[in-house]
Protein backbone atom coordinates (compact mmCIF):
# COMPACT_ATOMS: atom_id res chain seq x y z
CA UNK A 1 0.00 0.00 0.00
CA UNK A 2 1.43 3.12 -1.21
CA UNK A 3 1.52 5.99 1.91
CA UNK A 4 2.09 9.94 1.57
CA UNK A 5 4.34 11.84 3.25
CA UNK A 6 4.08 15.38 4.52
CA UNK A 7 7.24 17.15 3.70
CA UNK A 8 8.24 20.76 2.98
CA UNK A 9 9.77 21.75 -0.39
CA UNK A 10 12.75 25.20 -0.52
CA UNK A 11 13.74 25.45 -4.14
CA UNK A 12 16.08 27.77 -2.95
CA UNK A 13 18.15 30.07 -5.27
CA UNK A 14 20.61 29.56 -8.31
CA UNK A 15 20.67 25.94 -9.33
CA UNK A 16 18.24 25.34 -6.29
CA UNK A 17 15.32 25.05 -8.44
CA UNK A 18 16.52 23.24 -11.14
CA UNK A 19 17.99 20.23 -9.08
CA UNK A 20 14.90 20.40 -6.44
CA UNK A 21 12.95 19.14 -9.09
CA UNK A 22 15.13 16.48 -9.99
CA UNK A 23 15.10 15.33 -6.66
CA UNK A 24 11.23 15.47 -6.46
CA UNK A 25 11.17 13.43 -10.03
CA UNK A 26 13.90 10.70 -8.62
CA UNK A 27 11.70 10.32 -5.20
CA UNK A 28 8.48 10.20 -7.60
CA UNK A 29 9.81 6.64 -9.01
CA UNK A 30 10.16 4.93 -6.05
CA UNK A 31 6.84 5.45 -5.84
CA UNK A 32 6.44 6.99 -2.10
CA UNK A 33 4.25 9.67 -2.23
CA UNK A 34 4.96 13.08 -0.33
CA UNK A 35 2.40 15.71 -0.01
CA UNK A 36 4.85 18.36 -0.60
CA UNK A 37 4.07 22.11 0.53
CA UNK A 38 6.76 23.91 -1.09
CA UNK A 39 7.72 27.84 0.30
CA UNK A 40 10.06 29.92 -0.13
CA UNK A 41 13.40 31.21 1.24
CA UNK A 42 16.41 33.21 -0.15
CA UNK A 43 16.60 35.56 -2.86
CA UNK A 44 12.84 34.82 -4.04
CA UNK A 45 11.42 35.20 -0.68
CA UNK A 46 13.87 38.72 -0.37
CA UNK A 47 12.16 39.83 -3.43
CA UNK A 48 8.38 39.12 -3.15
CA UNK A 49 7.96 39.37 0.84
CA UNK A 50 10.52 41.60 1.74
CA UNK A 51 12.54 39.12 3.99
CA UNK A 52 14.80 35.64 2.85
CA UNK A 53 13.33 33.91 5.73
CA UNK A 54 9.59 34.31 6.23
CA UNK A 55 7.82 32.82 9.11
CA UNK A 56 5.96 30.53 7.23
CA UNK A 57 8.96 28.88 5.96
CA UNK A 58 9.76 27.52 9.58
CA UNK A 59 6.16 26.65 10.65
CA UNK A 60 6.04 24.59 7.86
CA UNK A 61 8.87 22.88 8.68
CA UNK A 62 7.72 22.57 12.67
CA UNK A 63 5.03 21.12 11.15
CA UNK A 64 5.95 18.33 8.75
CA UNK A 65 9.32 18.08 10.37
CA UNK A 66 10.94 17.13 7.26
CA UNK A 67 12.43 19.27 4.53
CA UNK A 68 14.10 19.14 1.34
CA UNK A 69 15.90 22.44 0.66
CA UNK A 70 18.05 23.67 -2.63
CA UNK A 71 20.55 26.05 -1.57
CA UNK A 72 20.42 29.75 -1.01
CA UNK A 73 22.68 32.49 -1.80
CA UNK A 74 23.92 34.49 1.27
CA UNK A 75 25.62 38.10 -0.23
CA UNK A 76 29.85 38.50 0.69
CA UNK A 77 30.36 40.67 3.83
CA UNK A 78 27.45 42.61 4.44
CA UNK A 79 23.34 42.33 3.00
CA UNK A 80 20.92 39.57 4.66
CA UNK A 81 22.09 36.49 7.22
CA UNK A 82 22.59 33.36 6.14
CA UNK A 83 18.87 31.62 6.02
CA UNK A 84 20.93 28.12 6.32
CA UNK A 85 22.73 29.72 9.78
CA UNK A 86 19.41 31.17 10.70
CA UNK A 87 17.28 27.88 10.05
CA UNK A 88 19.66 25.73 11.55
CA UNK A 89 19.77 27.58 14.73
CA UNK A 90 16.07 28.25 14.58
CA UNK A 91 14.85 25.15 14.35
CA UNK A 92 17.72 23.92 16.65
CA UNK A 93 19.16 21.69 13.50
CA UNK A 94 21.77 20.84 15.78
CA UNK A 95 23.59 18.10 13.40
CA UNK A 96 25.00 18.65 10.41
CA UNK A 97 26.12 14.88 8.37
CA UNK A 98 27.79 14.99 5.85
CA UNK A 99 28.68 11.43 4.47
CA UNK A 100 31.76 11.56 1.91
CA UNK A 101 32.64 8.56 -0.20
CA UNK A 102 34.07 7.14 -3.63
CA UNK A 103 31.53 6.61 -6.29
CA UNK A 104 32.12 4.09 -8.68
CA UNK A 105 33.34 5.22 -12.21
CA UNK A 106 33.81 8.77 -11.09
CA UNK A 107 37.76 10.09 -11.54
CA UNK A 108 39.52 11.42 -8.26
CA UNK A 109 42.54 11.22 -6.78
CA UNK A 110 42.15 8.75 -4.58
CA UNK A 111 40.05 5.59 -4.29
CA UNK A 112 37.66 3.57 -1.12
CA UNK A 113 37.41 7.35 0.52
CA UNK A 114 34.56 6.71 3.32
CA UNK A 115 34.66 9.68 5.62
CA UNK A 116 31.70 10.93 7.53
CA UNK A 117 31.46 14.27 8.62
CA UNK A 118 29.98 15.47 11.79
CA UNK A 119 29.42 19.23 12.00
CA UNK A 120 28.19 21.46 15.20
CA UNK A 121 25.40 23.23 13.52
CA UNK A 122 24.21 25.75 15.88
CA UNK A 123 26.98 27.70 17.83
CA UNK A 124 30.73 28.31 17.16
CA UNK A 125 31.71 31.65 15.21
CA UNK A 126 28.48 31.05 13.09
CA UNK A 127 26.62 32.85 16.22
CA UNK A 128 26.80 36.19 14.12
CA UNK A 129 28.08 37.59 16.86
CA UNK A 130 30.18 40.29 15.46
CA UNK A 131 30.12 44.21 16.14
CA UNK A 132 32.85 47.32 15.85
CA UNK A 133 34.91 47.75 19.08
CA UNK A 134 36.50 51.08 17.57
CA UNK A 135 36.57 51.91 13.81
CA UNK A 136 39.10 49.27 12.13
CA UNK A 137 38.68 47.19 15.00
CA UNK A 138 35.79 44.46 15.31
CA UNK A 139 35.29 41.71 17.52
CA UNK A 140 33.52 38.32 16.13
CA UNK A 141 32.15 36.02 18.86
CA UNK A 142 32.83 32.19 19.06
CA UNK A 143 30.44 30.46 21.57
CA UNK A 144 31.54 26.99 22.53
CA UNK A 145 29.04 25.37 25.33
CA UNK A 146 28.74 22.27 27.37
CA UNK A 147 25.79 21.53 25.98
CA UNK A 148 25.69 22.18 22.49
CA UNK A 149 29.56 20.23 21.88
CA UNK A 150 28.04 17.21 24.17
CA UNK A 151 24.87 16.96 22.13
CA UNK A 152 26.71 16.67 18.74
CA UNK A 153 29.69 14.13 20.53
CA UNK A 154 26.77 12.15 21.70
CA UNK A 155 25.36 12.01 18.30
CA UNK A 156 28.51 11.60 16.46
CA UNK A 157 29.16 7.77 18.60
CA UNK A 158 25.66 7.36 18.46
CA UNK A 159 26.07 7.51 14.85
CA UNK A 160 29.39 5.10 14.87
CA UNK A 161 26.99 2.47 16.79
CA UNK A 162 24.21 2.40 14.76
CA UNK A 163 26.38 2.60 11.42
CA UNK A 164 28.81 0.22 12.48
CA UNK A 165 31.83 2.58 11.99
CA UNK A 166 35.14 2.17 13.86
CA UNK A 167 36.32 5.25 14.85
CA UNK A 168 35.58 9.37 15.64
CA UNK A 169 38.27 11.50 15.61
CA UNK A 170 37.41 15.17 17.32
CA UNK A 171 39.52 17.78 15.03
CA UNK A 172 40.46 21.04 16.97
CA UNK A 173 42.51 23.62 17.61
CA UNK A 174 42.69 23.81 21.14
CA UNK A 175 46.74 24.59 21.39
CA UNK A 176 45.79 27.92 20.60
CA UNK A 177 42.10 28.39 21.88
CA UNK A 178 42.70 26.40 25.07
CA UNK A 179 39.26 27.65 26.35
CA UNK A 180 36.62 27.27 23.69
CA UNK A 181 38.26 24.37 21.82
CA UNK A 182 39.18 23.17 25.65
CA UNK A 183 35.61 22.94 25.91
CA UNK A 184 34.71 20.93 23.06
CA UNK A 185 37.17 18.19 23.45
CA UNK A 186 36.41 17.53 27.20
CA UNK A 187 32.99 17.09 26.35
CA UNK A 188 33.68 14.80 23.30
CA UNK A 189 36.15 13.05 25.54
CA UNK A 190 33.38 12.16 28.38
CA UNK A 191 30.98 11.01 25.72
CA UNK A 192 33.84 9.01 24.28
CA UNK A 193 33.63 6.80 27.02
CA UNK A 194 30.27 5.45 27.13
CA UNK A 195 30.92 4.06 23.65
CA UNK A 196 34.31 1.87 24.55
CA UNK A 197 33.58 -0.06 21.00
CA UNK A 198 34.47 3.01 19.09
CA UNK A 199 38.07 4.20 18.55
CA UNK A 200 38.15 7.95 19.39
CA UNK A 201 41.13 10.03 18.92
CA UNK A 202 41.66 13.86 18.71
CA UNK A 203 43.60 15.60 15.97
CA UNK A 204 44.77 19.15 15.37
CA UNK A 205 42.64 20.97 12.53
CA UNK A 206 45.58 21.81 10.05
CA UNK A 207 47.19 19.11 10.99
CA UNK A 208 44.01 17.16 9.56
CA UNK A 209 43.76 18.87 6.36
CA UNK A 210 47.56 17.95 5.65
CA UNK A 211 46.68 14.43 6.41
CA UNK A 212 43.44 14.12 4.62
CA UNK A 213 44.68 15.37 1.85
CA UNK A 214 47.81 12.72 2.31
CA UNK A 215 45.63 9.81 2.43
CA UNK A 216 41.86 10.67 3.08
CA UNK A 217 41.24 7.03 3.50
CA UNK A 218 42.87 6.73 6.86
CA UNK A 219 40.02 8.87 8.62
CA UNK A 220 36.77 7.24 9.71
CA UNK A 221 34.22 9.69 11.02
CA UNK A 222 35.46 13.82 11.93
CA UNK A 223 33.54 15.37 14.68
CA UNK A 224 34.12 19.42 14.11
CA UNK A 225 32.80 22.37 15.33
CA UNK A 226 30.41 24.38 12.58
CA UNK A 227 33.43 26.15 10.88
CA UNK A 228 36.18 23.60 10.64
CA UNK A 229 33.26 21.49 9.75
CA UNK A 230 32.38 23.55 7.00
CA UNK A 231 35.68 24.05 5.48
CA UNK A 232 36.56 20.03 6.24
CA UNK A 233 33.59 19.16 4.41
CA UNK A 234 34.19 20.67 1.44
CA UNK A 235 37.74 19.55 1.46
CA UNK A 236 36.67 15.84 1.86
CA UNK A 237 34.10 16.77 -1.36
CA UNK A 238 37.07 16.94 -3.46
CA UNK A 239 38.01 13.71 -2.97
CA UNK A 240 35.15 12.41 -4.34
CA UNK A 241 34.06 14.25 -7.57
CA UNK A 242 33.51 17.44 -5.92
CA UNK A 243 30.39 19.64 -4.56
CA UNK A 244 27.98 18.18 -7.52
CA UNK A 245 28.49 14.33 -5.32
CA UNK A 246 28.57 15.54 -1.90
CA UNK A 247 24.87 15.25 0.15
CA UNK A 248 23.79 16.57 3.56
CA UNK A 249 21.41 16.40 6.31
CA UNK A 250 20.70 18.74 9.34
CA UNK A 251 19.43 16.58 11.93
CA UNK A 252 17.69 18.14 15.10
CA UNK A 253 14.99 16.85 17.80
CA UNK A 254 11.79 17.93 16.25
CA UNK A 255 12.87 18.49 12.78
CA UNK A 256 15.61 17.46 9.75
CA UNK A 257 16.41 19.56 6.76
CA UNK A 258 17.96 17.78 3.36
CA UNK A 259 20.15 19.51 1.71
CA UNK A 260 23.26 19.35 -0.75
CA UNK A 261 26.83 20.76 0.67
CA UNK A 262 27.04 22.80 -2.44
CA UNK A 263 25.86 26.42 -2.89
CA UNK A 264 23.66 28.11 -5.34
CA UNK A 265 26.08 28.13 -7.63
CA UNK A 266 25.06 31.43 -9.54
CA UNK A 267 27.76 30.72 -12.53
CA UNK A 268 25.81 28.15 -13.75
CA UNK A 269 22.06 28.91 -12.56
CA UNK A 270 18.93 28.74 -15.22
CA UNK A 271 21.74 26.47 -17.27
CA UNK A 272 20.23 23.12 -17.30
CA UNK A 273 24.01 22.66 -16.41
CA UNK A 274 23.93 22.00 -12.39
CA UNK A 275 24.53 17.90 -11.47
CA UNK A 276 22.02 17.09 -9.31
CA UNK A 277 23.04 14.18 -7.49
CA UNK A 278 23.81 15.69 -4.30
CA UNK A 279 20.31 16.86 -4.05
CA UNK A 280 19.05 13.21 -5.07
CA UNK A 281 21.17 11.81 -2.61
CA UNK A 282 20.64 14.23 0.13
CA UNK A 283 16.60 13.01 -0.98
CA UNK A 284 18.16 9.56 -0.43
CA UNK A 285 19.20 10.33 3.16
CA UNK A 286 16.03 11.31 3.95
CA UNK A 287 14.17 8.59 3.20
CA UNK A 288 16.50 6.98 5.18
CA UNK A 289 15.60 9.22 8.23
CA UNK A 290 12.21 8.49 6.87
CA UNK A 291 12.51 4.86 8.33
CA UNK A 292 12.14 4.17 3.92
CA UNK A 293 15.55 2.45 3.59
CA UNK A 294 14.84 -0.15 0.76
CA UNK A 295 13.51 3.35 -1.56
CA UNK A 296 17.27 4.82 -0.31
CA UNK A 297 18.98 2.04 -1.18
CA UNK A 298 17.48 2.07 -4.54
CA UNK A 299 17.81 6.21 -5.40
CA UNK A 300 21.82 5.70 -4.12
CA UNK A 301 21.85 2.34 -6.36
CA UNK A 302 20.77 4.45 -9.27
CA UNK A 303 22.83 7.25 -8.95
CA UNK A 304 25.80 4.63 -8.84
CA UNK A 305 24.55 3.41 -12.09
CA UNK A 306 24.04 6.06 -14.04
CA UNK A 307 27.90 7.47 -13.01
CA UNK A 308 29.38 3.92 -13.29
CA UNK A 309 27.72 3.93 -17.36
CA UNK A 310 29.24 7.00 -17.42
CA UNK A 311 27.31 7.77 -21.22
CA UNK A 312 25.12 10.59 -18.51
CA UNK A 313 27.29 12.99 -17.00
CA UNK A 314 27.47 16.52 -16.05
CA UNK A 315 29.88 19.16 -17.26
CA UNK A 316 31.50 19.24 -13.83
CA UNK A 317 32.27 15.22 -14.29
CA UNK A 318 33.28 15.86 -18.12
CA UNK A 319 29.84 15.07 -19.28
CA UNK A 320 27.34 17.14 -21.80
CA UNK A 321 24.13 15.86 -20.10
CA UNK A 322 21.89 18.64 -18.90
CA UNK A 323 20.27 18.44 -15.12
CA UNK A 324 16.86 17.07 -15.88
CA UNK A 325 18.69 14.32 -18.48
CA UNK A 326 20.33 12.77 -15.32
CA UNK A 327 17.18 13.06 -13.62
CA UNK A 328 15.51 11.15 -16.32
CA UNK A 329 18.44 8.74 -16.51
CA UNK A 330 18.44 8.25 -12.31
CA UNK A 331 14.75 8.08 -12.07
CA UNK A 332 14.48 5.11 -14.68
CA UNK A 333 17.05 3.33 -12.55
CA UNK A 334 15.06 3.47 -9.84
P1 LIG B 1 26.91 30.41 -2.71
O1 LIG B 1 27.15 31.86 -2.61
O2 LIG B 1 25.47 30.05 -2.77
O3 LIG B 1 27.70 29.58 -1.73
P2 LIG B 1 28.99 29.80 -4.65
O4 LIG B 1 29.01 29.84 -6.15
O5 LIG B 1 29.91 30.68 -3.90
O6 LIG B 1 27.47 29.98 -4.16
P3 LIG B 1 28.86 27.00 -4.72
O7 LIG B 1 27.46 27.19 -5.17
O8 LIG B 1 29.09 25.96 -3.71
O9 LIG B 1 29.40 28.34 -4.14
O10 LIG B 1 29.73 26.74 -6.00
C1 LIG B 1 31.15 26.59 -6.04
C2 LIG B 1 31.53 26.11 -7.43
O11 LIG B 1 31.08 24.76 -7.62
C3 LIG B 1 30.89 26.93 -8.56
O12 LIG B 1 31.80 27.08 -9.61
C4 LIG B 1 29.70 26.09 -9.00
O13 LIG B 1 29.37 26.26 -10.36
C5 LIG B 1 30.17 24.66 -8.72
N1 LIG B 1 29.02 23.85 -8.33
C6 LIG B 1 28.38 23.89 -7.14
N2 LIG B 1 27.36 23.03 -7.11
C7 LIG B 1 27.33 22.42 -8.31
C8 LIG B 1 26.50 21.43 -8.91
N3 LIG B 1 25.46 20.89 -8.24
N4 LIG B 1 26.75 21.04 -10.16
C9 LIG B 1 27.78 21.56 -10.86
N5 LIG B 1 28.61 22.51 -10.36
C10 LIG B 1 28.40 22.93 -9.10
Amino acid sequence: MSTTIPATLIPGDGIGPEVVSAAVRVLQATGIGFEWETVQAGLVALGKEGMPLPPNVLESVRRNRVALKGPTGTPVAGGHRSVNVEMRKTLDLYANVRPVHTMPGVKSRYEDVDIVVIRENTEDLYSGLEHVVVPGVVESLKIITEKASTRIAKYAFDYARKNGRKRVTAVHKANIMKLSDGLFLDCCRAVAKDYPEVTYDEMIVDNTCMQLVLDPTRFDMLLLENLYGDIVSDLCAGFIGGLGLAPGANIGDEAALFEAVHGSAPDIAGKNLANPMALILSAAMMLDHLGEQQAADRVRNAVHAVLKEGQKLTRDLGGTAGTTEIAEAIATKV
